[in-house]
């Protein structure tokens, strides 16, 4: 490497910390012990790599057929980082099971992190690409700072992530619709009982390939926005990914299928009832408006989670210029209000695993709204295809999104 790309690197490391750091301190002044800081690692330059000696996927799985979520590749990467000691020496070595001390934090007060996100293979090109990542790693570094786990250097990590899946990258899957799940993972293994923040994290990447048939739901699915349940609140950790946001909503959603939903629709409090998410989706309504359609999702106010297809979804509706975009408190009241009156287009939720997944209605004070679309007016199929075609490489990529992962 010259002295002068050296150098641009560690300026554009500098800004990329400092961002991170303002923003955070805007959007949750109170939390400003918090804030991203700066680290040095884990070093991609030192990357060791040990290749299993399993066989690699199957004809069967490179052409999509394979469940999601059951079926791993045959590597992860793993470091470890000390308070006194920072990172290790990063790895990608044959997936193994980790053994932890009983006492571990992580199995004790929920001191774990995680992301979600694809990389897809071009159905024209063969390229495989990752989509904004930066910004999954960008969210993991804010999840580890708020829940006292370390945090690490961005552009690095995206580099580690990078590798691993170059790595891995016969288990991305041929096909539009298909893709390779990574999941980014970091805990909090001290042997200690005492509730502070942890002096060893281990942080790993593990990897599934998402078939054909992931496409699960997309028949729709009705959601229960119940007032006895809540999932965020200011100042907590509703923006963080992490296994507490997920194991609190298990019983909700089972109460939620007795009553023929699939997943709960969050709500902010018993009093102000502000819609936020579905299950753990992020949540748009489409109104009809007086002269152009609304666009409506929650703010970013700390209680939801800042989501990749979320904001990818606003950033190409606002291209569009058709349609009125906006970020903003709206309650459930409003909501069903004005689906009984059929000033509902749609409304869907969003996320990595399903991109776009329509919802067929609302189940709110003993009863159901149904949404019926239009499907003249109906946005959510030209959103699924536009992401889809950038994802596999069909469009040109105004966005600058992708992030190709085989470059030389
Ligand atoms: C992961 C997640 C989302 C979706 O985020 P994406 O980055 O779009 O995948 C939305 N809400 C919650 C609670 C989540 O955990």
């Amino acid at each position: 490497m010259t002295r002068q790309f050296q150098l641009v690197r560690s300026l554009i490391r500098q800004e990329w910390s400092r961002c991170s750091i303002s923003r955070w301190n805007r959007k949750f002044a109170t939390l400003e012990q918090t804030v991203v800081e700066p680290s040095t690692g884990p070093d991609p330059s030192k990357l060791e790599t040990k290749i299993s000696n399993l066989p690699g996927p199957s004809e069967k799985m490179k052409n999509g057929e394979v469940r999601w979520g059951t079926t791993f590749t045959n590597h992860m990467f793993e470091a470890e980082w000390h308070l006194e000691e920072g990172w290790s020496t990063p790895r990608i070595v044959p997936r193994h099971t980790i053994e932890l001390d009983p006492a571990a934090s992580v199995l004790h007060y929920g001191l774990e992190v995680f992301e979600g996100l694809k990389a897809h293979r071009g159905t024209k090109d063969g390229k495989i690409r990752l989509f904004r990542p930066d910004k999954n790693i960008r969210r993991m570094a804010i999840s580890c700072a708020r829940l006292g786990l370390a945090t690490f250097d961005q552009q690095m990590m995206l580099e580690c992530l990078r590798r691993y899946v170059m790595i891995e990258k016969d288990w991305v899957p041929h096909g539009r619709g298909t893709a390779l799940y990574l999941r980014p993972t970091c805990i909090a293994v001290d042997p200690k009982l005492g509730v502070a923040r942890s002096k060893r994290n281990l942080f790993y990447i593990i990897a599934s390939p998402v078939g054909h048939y992931f496409q699960g739901g997309s028949g729709g699915v009705n959601l229960l926005a119940t007032t006895k349940y809540f999932r965020s609140f200011p100042g907590g950790i509703g923006f963080c990914k992490t296994g507490a946001n997920y194991a609190l909503g298990i019983i909700p959603s089972e109460e939620a299928s007795r009553l023929g939903c699939q997943q709960v629709l969050w709500l902010s409090d018993a009093k102000n009832r502000y819609v936020t998410e579905a299950g753990v989706m992020n949540f748009f309504v489409l109104f009809k408006g007086a002269k152009r359609p609304e666009l409506v999702t929650a703010p970013l106010d700390g209680t939801i989670l800042d989501g990749v297809v979320r904001s990818s979804i606003l950033e190409l509706v606002r291209s569009w210029g058709t349609i009125d975009v906006s970020e903003r408190k709206y309650s459930i009241d409003e909501v069903v209000q004005r689906i009984s009156q059929g000033e509902v287009i749609e409304a869907f939720g969003s996320g990595t695993a399903s991109i776009i997944t329509p919802v067929t209605g609302i189940h709110y004070q003993d009863k159901m709204y149904s949404i019926v679309s239009d499907t003249e007016e109906k946005i959510s199929p030209k959103l699924l295809k536009s992401m889809q075609d950038i994802f596999y490489g069909e469009v040109e990529d105004t966005f600058s999104w992708n992030v190709e992962v085989d470059t030389e």
